[in-house]
């Protein structure tokens, strides 16, 4: 697209990418794709592709780390030096780092932390394809993993982000209108609790705009929910077709 002369939504209301306004980019949610961690998960969302692996709970290492009253959750947000178009560095950069704890302090109001006391659980996401949102597809993912990895949660945790293009509030940027537009607002949710767990905001919104997107971004986590929640049934509907031709 040219960036300085073509509109990223025309004048009928139609996204650069053929979406309406309020319309999320398709969704892809897989569960339990990587044998050998205790929880994983896979989604594509639009253009993203991103793994979640969880651990845990288990004894905290290094040992110094862990907390006589609660359970410790570390996250580790990685872009593969091929997940963006010039090869990023494979080293953690700042923002990677920023992320992880973004993602970490989602996903906390989530656990039952104080019940497992000197523990840890952890959960490493590898971006392999990024197109704008991949902090809100890795909590999705990340959620995912941890329950999968049977850990015990309050409700699952999913995210979606809103903001504004061409002065109208959109739903789920993609990369060109996260660069392009002025403003961004990622929202991590907790659907059967109505909490929120993650609220950012970059750029400028007037107050009638951001309470907008919230409430967009909000309906875009409720449809997200319904998808992540049939990815875990899918998992174990897998598992109980496999008893039944055993049984036979
Ligand atoms: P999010 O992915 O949560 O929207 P950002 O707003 O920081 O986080 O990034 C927006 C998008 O910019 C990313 O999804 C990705 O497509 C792109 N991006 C991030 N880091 C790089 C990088 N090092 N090189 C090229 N593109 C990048």
């Amino acid at each position: 697209m040219n960036e300085k002369t073509e509109k990223l939504i025309d004048k009928k209301g139609i996204r650069g990418d053929g979406r309406k306004v309020d319309e999320l980019r398709p969704l892809k949610l897989q569960v339990g794709v990587l044998p050998n961690a205790d929880g994983s998960a896979y989604i594509e969302h639009g253009k993203n592709k991103i793994l979640a692996a969880a651990y845990g709970p288990r004894e905290m290492h290094p040992k110094h780390l862990a907390q006589a009253d609660r359970m410790v959750l570390r996250a580790r947000y990685h872009m593969a030096p091929f997940s963006v178009q010039e090869r990023k560095s494979p080293a953690p950069s700042r923002r990677e780092v920023e992320l992880s704890k973004v993602i970490k302090e989602s996903l906390e109001p989530a656990l039952f932390l104080e019940l497992y006391p000197r523990t840890g659980v952890d959960v490493f996401i590898e971006v392999l394809q990024a197109d704008g949102g991949t902090r809100c597809a890795s909590i999705t993912a990340a959620a995912l993993a941890i329950a999968d990895a049977g850990v015990p949660m309050r409700d699952l945790v999913v995210a979606c982000a809103a903001g504004k293009v061409e002065d109208q509030v959109v739903l789920d940027l993609y990369d060109a209108e996260d660069k392009l537009g002025s403003a961004d607002v990622p929202v991590a949710y907790m659907p059967n609790l109505n909490a929120i767990t993650l609220l950012q905001m970059d750029g400028i919104l007037a107050p009638a705009e951001f309470e907008k997107a919230v409430s967009m971004a909000m309906d875009g986590c409720k449809k997200i929910y319904e998808i992540q929640k049939e990815a875990l049934k899918t998992k174990y509907m897998v598992v109980k077709e496999t008893d039944k031709e055993i049984e036979e």
